[in-house]
């Protein structure tokens, strides 16, 4: 049998961070909290790194290798996926599973772009 609670948990009004510094995202209306290692919260650096990722694999089709610095920022992000993905706090499955599709993404572009000239 449900049992309706109509009131609002106490947990969340009044809630004070310790010692971290809490910052929020100001990407649009989004006020997510960030985390740690990033600028904005871990849905709008997502959806940043995937537009730039098939910005580049889009390139790599008609053969035009990404120059150096698109190269050291793509292996950044490959850390970072791997960093967030280790992070405590990183609890929702839906994050999880986008990071552990971008590490996915940055293989096979890595894959690509070692083999130009497949089909
Ligand atoms: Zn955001």
């Amino acid at each position: 049998m449900l049992i309706h609670n109509t009131a609002a948990p106490a947990a969340e009004r009044g809630r004070v961070a310790v010692s971290t510094q809490v910052r929020v995202c100001r990407v649009g209306a989004c006020s997510a909290l960030i985390p740690l290692t990033l600028t904005v919260c871990l849905t709008h650096y997502l959806d940043e790194v995937f537009t730039r990722i098939s910005a580049v694999q889009e390139r790599c089709r008609q053969r035009e290798m990404p120059d150096s610095r698109t190269l050291s920022w793509l292996s950044r992000q490959g850390d970072l996926a791997v960093t967030l993905l280790s992070s405590v706090g990183l609890n929702f499955s839906e994050d999880r599973a986008r990071l552990l599709e971008l590490l996915l993404c940055l293989a096979n572009l890595h894959e690509s772009m070692r083999r130009p000239q497949s089909p």
